[in-house]
């Protein structure tokens, strides 16, 4: 049964999946990940010192802007964050959301679905 809609559904975007797989991609979060030394953004601010895991768009990725390089591939709507504020950094904008969600390290996906590219 499909219930979650349109996060599921983006999930799923061809656009979205080829994004996440493409060699531009794959370099500019290597490379964004080095410039920022490798450490938490969000755990940095409070001194405290955590490896980064994940490079996080401020702006979500949509099958709407994932094409738009100023948005998936500029450093500044970029953050390297450990699974953590990763989850918090989703958790706050997904909160007052009706749909559910889970984390899977560190990653929010939809209940019913598998999570594989959503960030
Ligand atoms: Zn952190
Ligand atoms: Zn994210």
């Amino acid at each position: 049964m499909e219930t979650s809609g349109s996060i599921a559904a983006m999930k799923r975007d061809p656009k979205i999946v080829k994004f996440y797989h493409s060699p531009q991609w794959k370099k500019i979060s290597m490379n964004y990940k080095k410039s920022v030394g490798g450490l938490c953004e969000n755990c940095m601010e409070k001194g405290i010192y955590t490896p980064g895991e994940i490079v996080h768009h401020k702006i979500h990725i949509t099958p709407m802007n994932v094409e738009n390089p100023e948005i998936s591939l500029a450093f500044e709507n970029l953050k390297l964050v450990c699974r953590k504020c990763h989850a918090e950094e989703h958790g706050e904008m997904y909160g007052h959301d009706q749909r559910r969600y889970k984390v899977v390290d560190g990653r929010i996906c939809p209940v019913d679905s598998p999570c594989e590219t959503y960030m």
